[in-house]
């Protein structure tokens, strides 16, 4: 008998979701094979095939860290400061607060970002009435 452990998983949506603003930031989303870990001094990670980097997970935008990746950028894209003004600095870093406020930010943000990408597209199909 074979026995596995379960690795928590993020689920497909936010993956889905992970991936769109990894790539919205300019970002690399990191391609590696997952049966092929390397050492890097005492570190066990991945080497992306793309950018060469040396990583161990691609970004998880509901862990703090690679939250403040995210917040750092839409703070510096203007067109996003009504976005994100909605919202209290502080609440993303509180204890209780905290991952739901970073999840509902990063759900938020890729809603509008896919959508006015979506509203792009049909602009230039369509001829303007
Ligand atoms: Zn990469």
């Amino acid at each position: 008998m074979q026995l596995r452990f379960i690795v928590p998983k993020a689920n497909k949506r936010s993956r889905e979701r992970d991936r769109f603003l990894t790539k919205a930031m300019g970002a690399c989303w990191h391609e590696y094979d997952p049966d092929k870990p390397v050492r890097n001094a005492s570190l066990i990670g991945y080497v992306c095939k793309k950018c060469n980097d040396f990583l161990f997970t691609n970004n998880d935008f509901s862990t703090l860290e690679d939250f403040i990746k995210l917040l750092n950028w839409a703070n510096g894209q203007k067109k996003l400061s009504k976005f994100v003004s909605q919202f209290a600095p502080k609440d993303f870093v509180n204890e209780k607060k905290g991952p739901q406020t970073r999840k509902k930010f990063a759900d938020a943000l890729y809603s509008l970002l896919s959508s006015s990408k979506r509203r792009q597209k049909k602009h230039v199909q369509r001829r303007r009435t």
